[in-house]
């Protein structure tokens, strides 16, 4: 029984009942005291971070299997990632029994609780993982069929591949950007559907897609394949990802090969890293998987895990955002587990801050599609607003935030924000 995600835990550190981040949470992140000199590591619990380098150098975690060796004075999570399940949960119980309400010694301590328990305002949150690679994959059926109707007709909508495996592209991993940094409008090449040739010119067909991506913990040797039932021991945890699409660009560039500019100018993630291990109560079953898939990436049930999400958009000139979508991760037809042992079926090494991407996570109704492609119906069925403005795809200045939380008794355990201002396109040089 792991007692860190016992409902009734309380921590003596205040946290609202609708905050993301009790003490059944304790996501990972990397940060910078506004008054500090180095990068280093934290979990979040309430409006607070505690620093993990403080705890490291006072000898918290020497009795684990970390000993001596810090991996918590770095700038990146990829150290204690790579140790494994048993680390991280040696790790959890200790941080889980320190914050309880009851436990005296970091609370009663006034000089160490100051120095390690550090208002979020204070610090300069940076991106959590230093990422190698990073896969996005196509796993969402409502997704694929909706782009496929949009693209092909509604005889062709799913290709004939994609009921039997995780379809994917390789992303771009320089560009992988933390949230609040701004998206400037790309460029690229653009041809219209009436036009004889191609322009270069900003994208005017950009748009957003909400979905969640996973951090490689212990990776493979190339030649190795995991086996779908080992997935989840090389899966630290989970993020909300946004990838910023542009889909003129990607339309006119995407046959034969794939996705490429359209794809690769931004990908934003929320700065918390949310464990397995916080995840597990809100196990579920995902969608029926018909024709059963082959043995390698056959996993009864198909086991994932009930997340809402919401997306909203606020214009320059609104005076509040609008939500414009209430997704779940549960929707999506491959789970992780799956699409990890799909990556490697090949023998392919994925490595310790590898990420991989769920693709665009859409629900049946049109209240839960996860992009504005297909919220406004490839701008056939604008969004329209309070103020009176429309939106069929992202003007400059909006803002466009992605949320996700599980939902428990009495207390939420969730992932904060993504999010992300759209930039005009630079001056033509
Ligand atoms: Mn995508």
């Amino acid at each position: 029984m792991d007692t860190t995600t016992n409902p009734h835990l309380r921590s003596f550190i205040e946290v609202n009942a609708d905050s993301h981040f009790p003490i059944q949470n304790l996501p990972y992140g990397c940060f910078r005291p506004k008054s500090g000199d180095f990068t280093r590591v934290g979990v979040r619990i309430g409006d607070w971070v505690v620093d993990l380098s403080v705890l490291e150098k006072e000898g918290f975690f020497e009795k684990t299997g970390l000993g001596d060796h810090r991996v918590f004075h770095q700038p990146t999570l990829n150290s204690f990632m790579a140790n494994g399940r048993v680390i991280w949960r040696e790790v959890r119980e200790i941080l889980s029994n320190l914050l309880r309400h009851d436990n005296p010694k970091l609370r009663d301590n006034n000089d160490l609780r100051s120095e390690v328990i550090i208002p979020v305002n204070d610090v300069e949150l940076q991106l959590p993982v230093e990422i190698g690679d990073y896969t996005d994959f196509y796993s969402s059926r409502e997704h694929a069929t909706n782009v496929g109707i949009m693209f092909r007709g509604k005889e062709n909508a799913l290709m004939p591949n994609w009921l039997h495996l995780p379809v994917a592209y390789h992303g771009r991993a320089s560009s992988v950007v933390l949230s609040g940094t701004d998206i400037r409008r790309p460029w690229g090449q653009i041809k219209n559907d009436d036009a004889q040739f191609p322009e270069y010119t900003p994208c005017r067909l950009l748009d957003f897609e909400l979905e969640m991506g996973f951090f490689i913990g212990p990776g493979n040797p190339l030649g190795t394949p995991i086996p779908v039932s080992k997935a989840t021991e090389h899966i630290f945890g989970m993020v909300l990802v946004n990838d910023w699409s542009a889909r003129d660009i990607q339309k006119w560039e995407y046959q034969p090969l794939g996705p490429f500019l359209g794809k690769n100018f931004a990908t934003s993630v929320s700065p918390w890293v949310v464990t397995l291990e916080a995840l597990s109560p809100f196990k579920c079953t995902g969608p029926v998987q018909e024709p059963r898939p082959l043995p390698y990436l056959n996993i009864t049930p198909n086991q994932t895990y009930d997340i809402q999400l919401e997306i909203f958009l606020q214009g320059q000139n609104m005076s509040d955002r609008h939500r414009l979508s209430h997704s779940n991760f549960r929707y999506l037809y491959w789970n992780i587990q799956q699409q990890l042992a799909h990556h490697t079926v090949n023998g392919c090494n994925l490595r310790t801050g590898d990420l991989l991407a769920s693709g665009t996570i859409s629900g049946a109704e049109a209240e839960a599609f996860g992009s504005m492609l297909e919220l406004a119906w490839k701008g056939t069925k604008p969004l329209r607003f309070p103020n009176g403005e429309e939106r069929r795809f992202l003007h400059d200045g909006d803002s466009v935030t992605m949320t996700g939380w599980c939902q428990g008794p009495g207390y939420r355990v969730g992932f904060g924000e993504v999010s992300g201002k759209i930039l005009p396109a630079s001056k033509l040089l």
